[in-house]
């Protein structure tokens, strides 16, 4: 069934697509926006070859743009809603902000490091998605445009970023990475009432630090 669905402009990204849902992803507009968007825009062209592969590859600065089946199980995670508004730290590439762009929600994304940021916005620019980006730092959010329906965290914290927890919708939650550089917990943050969180756990990843302050 999902054969019809599936965009064919990139088969690369469509195989890739169909092998995630064969991973166990089964959000169908996940699978959807994987298939419909070219990874290997994302990356250095020196790396092409690899763009399709289920795999995490360097970007500048040290960092890396996430291995697709993470980026496909942080946005299942989320369960978003058209139009809901998401908050994205850790822009990177860009890539994972142009899937939650496909699966037609209102994107705001920050990044620490300046040249990743730039480098983004033209990469998305060119493929025509316009998600909100910022240059900053995560750790504060974005209080003007506070609250937001999901927060999805895609460098990893040690502690749950308290003024993130105080941005986000009563009956929303956040997706976030938790724990040192030996690995992480996928947990889910639910805001349940103003004061009141819950926290589930699902399954063990490796992200880079989510780190304090901006860079160059
Ligand atoms: N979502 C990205 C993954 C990039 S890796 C993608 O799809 O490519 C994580 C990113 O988080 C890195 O670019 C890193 O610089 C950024 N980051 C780490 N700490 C941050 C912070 N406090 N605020 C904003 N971005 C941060």
């Amino acid at each position: 069934m999902t054969e019809n669905i599936l965009q064919n402009k990139y088969p690369e990204a469509r195989k890739l697509a169909e092998s995630l849902q064969k991973k166990g992803i089964s959000d169908q507009r996940v699978i959807a926006a994987i298939a419909a968007i070219p990874r290997h825009e994302f990356i250095d062209e020196s790396l092409r070859e690899y763009a399709y592969l289920d795999r995490p590859l360097p970007i500048e600065k040290g960092q890396t743009i996430s291995q697709p089946y993470t980026v496909a199980y942080q946005s299942e995670l989320l369960q978003l809603k058209q139009g809901e508004k998401v908050l994205e730290i850790g822009t990177g590439s860009g890539y994972q902000a142009a899937v939650l762009c496909e699966m037609d929600a209102e994107v705001y994304s920050i990044e620490r490091f300046q040249e990743l940021y730039r480098t983004a916005k033209e990469t998305l620019n060119k493929l025509s998605y316009h998600p909100h980006l910022f240059f900053g730092d995560g750790y504060e959010g974005l209080p003007n445009e506070a609250p937001f329906d999901k927060i999805l965290i895609t460098a990893a914290p040690e502690k749950v970023p308290e003024k993130l927890k105080q941005q986000l919708k009563i009956g929303g939650w956040m997706v976030v990475p938790l724990g040192g550089r030996q690995g992480q917990k996928m947990m889910v943050i639910k805001r349940v009432s103003e004061n009141k969180f819950t926290e589930t756990e699902h399954g063990d990843f490796i992200f880079v630090p989510m780190q304090e302050g901006t860079e160059e």
